[in-house]
């Protein structure tokens, strides 16, 4: 039997329920159950796609070609469980998907309506795809008491009650603010939140209570009491150190056990969070540091680098080292801040993936900066299409180039790919076709040079790494950008598409087509990063 987890969030937002999600499948993982995680966004973009890395954060790609919410990366991360299309739907979505079955005549004359179409269509994606899992996770987006979320709220109602009973649980994350002038902790916020859920049929079992300062037990027993849950079912969620140390808290706080118990599952071996306490042993007892420059555009919003935020950790777990990141961006060196006072202290520079020109010229003096003076260079996406222009422009005497995603040029060393191979046949686009989804999106396949730099990073020449781009390195330009000292070390399956270049002759220099940053796990550093990560060390030792 599949059982669920409705997540909800109430008081304000960004409490951090995607995280807990994650944590939460993390130990029922770590008990031995298969889990799966999803997620509900109440918003109308169809997917966040086509939304600016400041509204949403990072856009997180899935294997299938699936561009979803960043929460999505935390689950990947902490759980391991590749995430699918399946597991993330917007309002736009559901909304896209009824109508254009009401425009082919699907419902007979029907009026469509928000009960029973709406929540009906969340249900069946609530509920598809589930086949030999233990546990689904379902968060939903928002805060409750939003109008744009009482679709999901009424659908997971209803979900409860088609269910058997005890196959679905309720999860409501609160905030108990401390009022410092009164030196307390204040419960009625959460009181309000469980009120304005329970208005809606909704009666929380667990109420998982993010707070600053410890709950004293009275305030717990308050809770309970006007939330109408078990005192033990009012979990403290206190700040963590890091968000790797979550799990292990959120256990040691009953989070897991009291899940069970919600559930009827008599459930008493602990889980094994070996695999925690080792992330968490590295990251508080680093033996060294390195400092990485990555210059980008985005740089005033973590978020929106999140995965690439994670992925230089992770780097640094496998070397046993602190990563500081330096978030630098690029327009300043355009503007005339001084590029080698920046870097100079760097000891890695990674220019990350990114959307149009602004900055650009920025980026391609990075790489010169980095390739000149032997500082170690990892370019993503973008990042690699700049390496491959300062290539051009600088060690191959193409002065012109660029790519036709700035604008009309002579020399296209970057250009806008209108067919490729995938793995649903020939994809065709032009420059007029819809923004949306268009993009070479999902795992591709790539070959890596038997004798090449990364083919030993990767142990293997066969690999499969996922993409998110509309323009391809022109591999026209192979010979001349080779003859600069710019191999192209990893190509896709057919020859055509350029997905890694590297310098031989430099201390570490990898561009990528693709984002690796997407795969990497706590547990399992992804390779390019933990041997970039590497690098830097030994730079370290020499500045
Ligand atoms: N803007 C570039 C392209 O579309 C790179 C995209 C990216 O870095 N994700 O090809």
């Amino acid at each position: 039997m599949t059982r669920y987890i409705f997540i909800t969030g109430g008081v304000v937002s960004s409490l951090g329920k995607g995280l807990m999600a994650a944590s939460l499948a993390a130990l029922l993982q770590a008990r031995g159950y298969r889990v799966r995680i999803r997620k509900f966004d109440p918003y109308l973009n169809v997917d966040p796609g086509t939304m600016s890395p400041y509204q949403h954060g990072e856009v997180y790609v899935t294997d299938d070609g699936a561009e979803t919410d960043l929460d999505l990366g935390h689950y990947e991360r902490f759980t391991g469980v590749s995430a699918r299309q399946s597991d993330n739907v917007t309002q736009g979505r559901v909304y896209q998907t009824i109508i254009t079955r009401e425009r082919r005549g699907d419902y007979l004359g029907a009026t469509v309506q928000v009960i029973p179409h709406v929540t009906d269509e969340i249900k069946a994606f609530a509920t598809a795809d589930t086949e030999g899992l233990d546990f689904v996770l379902c968060e939903i987006g928002g805060t409750v008491g939003d109008i744009e979320s009482l679709p999901f709220m009424e659908a997971i109602r209803q979900l409860h009650n088609d269910l058997d009973r005890g196959q679905s649980i309720f999860v409501h994350v609160t905030l108990v603010p401390y009022i410092a002038a009164a030196g307390e902790l204040k419960t009625k916020p959460t009181q309000h939140s469980v009120r304005e859920l329970t208005s809606l049929g909704i009666q929380p079992d667990i109420l998982l209570c993010r707070c600053e300062h410890p709950l004293p037990e009275s305030e717990r027993r308050k809770i309970a009491l006007f939330c109408n849950v078990r005192p033990e079912a009012v979990i403290p969620a206190l700040d963590a150190s890091s968000i790797y140390a979550v799990p292990a808290q959120y256990h040691a706080e009953g989070l897991d056990a009291e899940v069970l118990r919600a559930f009827g599952i008599a459930d008493t071996t602990a889980p094994s969070l070996e695999r925690w306490a080792d992330i968490m042993d590295r990251q508080q007892n680093p033996e060294g540091e390195v400092t990485i420059g990555v210059v980008g555009k985005y740089v005033g919003l973590p978020d929106a680098y999140k995965s690439l935020h994670e992925a230089l950790t992770h780097g640094g777990f496998a070397n046993r080292v602190k990563v500081n990141i330096k978030w630098i961006d690029a327009e300043l060196f355009e503007k005339g801040d001084d590029l080698a006072a920046s870097l100079e202290p760097m000891h890695g520079i990674l220019v990350p993936g990114g959307f149009g020109v602004r900055g650009s010229e920025g980026k391609i003096a990075s790489v010169r900066f980095a390739r000149e003076r032997d500082v170690p260079f990892f370019g993503i996406c973008l990042g690699m299409q700049m390496a491959c222009i300062e290539g051009a422009r600088n060690t191959a005497g193409i002065t012109q180039a660029s790519t036709t995603e700035f604008g009309e040029t002579s020399e296209p060393v970057v250009g806008l790919i209108t067919e490729w191979m995938s793995a649903e046949g020939l994809q065709k686009r032009t420059a007029e076709t819809d923004l949306g989804g268009t993009m070479r999106l999902g795992a591709y396949p790539a070959r890596l040079d038997g004798n090449s730099v990364v083919a030993g990073i990767y142990g293997g020449t066969e690999i499969s790494e996922r993409h998110r781009h509309r323009y391809e390195v022109n591999a026209g330009y192979r010979e001349p950008l080779e003859k600069g000292g710019l191999n192209f070390s990893g190509m896709s399956p057919d020859g055509t598409l350029p997905e890694i270049v590297e310098r031989p002759d430099h201390p570490w220099f990898v561009g990528v087509q693709f984002h690796p940053e997407l795969k990497s796990k706590p547990f399992d550093p992804h390779p390019l990063f933990a041997s970039f990560i590497e690098a830097a060390v030994k730079q370290s030792r020499l500045v």
